[in-house]
């Protein structure tokens, strides 16, 4: 076989959606691995915790694989290696992330303690590293977590640039400004193609700085007379950080809820990257020890997630913790998309309760951490990249960053729109989208199971959530064929049993019917047609009576 003289840059997720990211860069066969992020569920998945990345295309490839590289700490970056990392696991395998990184996936890995321990190379802005025919070079990008690195990869076709996600800040919080020197030096090196976050290439304008949204946070602490309850990400440590500097400014004690809002926050504190001065955060149990107008509640569920803190207040579900009129809410995060409707409801129901809520559409209140078209645009400019790929998206967004391209310079020639699955060919002259395509379908995490639930399960449940069930337990003489007695019925989310005797007469008759008219001709019978027979006849009979269509299980017992 000939050797593969371009580079292939396979992306499995995060291309055509938000989340989940995860890029391979293979050349000769051998692969690079950039993030292993996850993402959440859509609203008609039911039962589902996360999707993961398809990394089928990795099978039989194991051994190729030089090392897995993270940019940021971030869930969708980092949130799916307890699910994939078993499968690309060998014992040398090398990784590499920056010291946040490394501490937010080592305390992840806790909850999984079955899993091979990872050996992680901490590495910085300014860090160099060679993995087979790839030097990568580490730079810092602004985001809204610290310590989130870019990547020049220097390959043997030219050199790529993948920023991450990023957003320039010229007043950050906790961080420092962006370097634009730094970026421009990079320049320097000549950029073959750069990939580009494009979370925010449909917003006008540029992002807000820290600064900007601290100080419209302030705004809302100066008028706040009861309890101040912020939600967001626990992964957004810059908004944390402000949260907790803004309630010392205002003599006000931080309680922390939820699991990850408490471990995120206790790593970077032990790693430097949120400071509080002693006694300001409390225990939860501790708040009716202060009056209303000394306590903040920073906790998860700004996304209207149904297991995270927001929600149980909302629902009257806490343990301990009860909204009261006076309580204000900030709700600080950006609303991912697919979210917004669930995160509407989330909002109605704490307004009912009496309690003010701000969002950050009304006041900019949260900046998201991606860069707009400005920015966008600008970063292309400082790169002057040969080819262009836009990636982190829906693909709505990843069309609009591909305009900015245009208008940035860039051929429309020289610039692909993949999506997951496609197979990116790159070389000095030329970029284009290979015939052949890598496995991208959704692989989804339930519990224990990863990816045992398939399209077929996921069907069921579907049909489960809109018509509900109903099972038919007929008893059959063995020697008469006939149906014993009356058939016996359970019905879940179908009709109501009391209120539909009717119905269930008619379903009774009717089973007893097509049993009896099967065995009744004598000689072996056929009891999967029998079961067959009844589905269809009920299932068209309950539509012509209900216009519903419920899972019919019918259960024949011989005795
Ligand atoms: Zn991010």
């Amino acid at each position: 076989m000939k050797k593969q003289q371009n580079l292939r840059i396979i992306p499995l997720g995060g291309l055509g959606e938000v989340g989940r990211n995860m890029t391979l860069f293979e050349y000769q066969r051998e692969i690079l691995i950039v993030d292993m992020g996850f993402r959440m569920p859509e609203e008609d998945m039911p039962g589902i915790d996360y999707i993961v990345p398809n990394i089928s295309y990795l099978k039989g490839r194991e051994k190729n694989i030089l090392g897995v590289v993270f940019t940021h700490g971030h869930y969708d970056h980092i949130g799916a290696i307890p699910y994939l990392i078993e499968k690309i696991w060998q014992p040398n395998l090398e990784i590499f992330a920056s010291p946040l990184t490394h501490g937010i996936i080592l305390k992840r890995q806790d909850d999984f303690p079955n899993l091979p321990r990872l050996n992680i190379t901490e590495v910085k802005s300014g860090s160099r590293i060679k993995l087979g025919p790839f030097r990568i070079e580490f730079f810092r990008q602004n985001h809204n977590i610290p310590d989130n690195l870019g990547l020049l990869i220097e390959t043997p076709v030219g050199n790529i640039l993948h920023t991450s996600d990023f957003k320039f800040d010229s007043h950050p919080v906790n961080d420092l400004p962006t370097d634009f020197q730094k970026l421009k030096s990079l320049a320097k090196r000549k950029i073959l193609l750069l990939l580009s976050d494009s979370t925010g290439a449909e917003e006008d304008g540029h992002s807000l700085s820290e600064k900007t949204i601290e100080k419209n946070l302030d705004e809302i602490f100066q008028h706040s007379y009861g309890r101040i309850i912020a939600a967001t990400f626990a992964s957004l440590i810059n908004r944390i950080q402000q949260i907790i500097t803004l309630s010392e400014r205002h003599g006000r004690k931080v309680a922390l809820e939820g699991y990850s809002m408490k471990t995120n926050v206790e790593i970077s504190k032990i790693l430097g990257y949120i400071k509080s001065k002693k006694g300001t955060l409390i225990n939860g149990r501790e708040i009716s020890n202060y009056p209303d107008s000394k306590i903040t509640i920073l906790c998860t569920g700004a996304q209207g997630e149904g297991s995270a803190i927001l929600m149980k207040l909302a629902n009257k579900e806490h343990p301990f913790l009860r909204f009261k009129k006076g309580d204000a809410v900030i709700l600080s995060s950006s609303v991912i998309p697919g979210n917004e409707r669930t995160v509407q409801m989330l909002k109605d129901d704490i307004l009912r309760q009496g309690v003010k809520v701000f969002h950050y559409k009304m006041m900019d209140i949260h900046a998201g951490g991606h860069a707009k078209k400005e920015e966008l645009k600008e970063m292309i400019k400082i790169m002057e990249p040969k080819f262009f790929l836009p990636i982190h998206g829906q693909y709505s967004m990843l069309v609009a960053h591909s305009e900015l391209a245009k208008e940035a310079g860039i051929p429309e020639g020289n610039i692909v729109i993949a999506e997951n699955g496609k197979i990116v060919n790159l070389n000095q002259k030329r970029i284009y989208i290979e015939r052949e395509t890598a496995p991208s379908n959704y692989v989804m995490v339930d519990g224990l199971g990863i990816g045992d639930v398939g399209e077929v399960v996921l069907r069921d449940r579907q049909m489960l959530a809109r018509d509900g069930m109903f099972v038919i337990v007929a008893v059959v003489d063995r020697k008469t064929g006939q149906v014993q007695g009356s058939p016996d019925i359970i019905s879940r989310g179908f009709v109501y049993l009391r209120e539909s005797k009717e119905l269930l007469r008619e379903t009774r008759k009717k089973v007893i019917e097509i049993v009896n008219k099967a065995t009744g001709t004598g000689g072996a019978v056929n009891w999967s047609y029998v079961k067959d027979e009844i589905r269809n006849k009920i299932g068209q009979f309950f539509y012509s009576k209900t216009q519903r269509r419920p899972m019919i299980l019918p259960v024949v017992i011989e005795v």
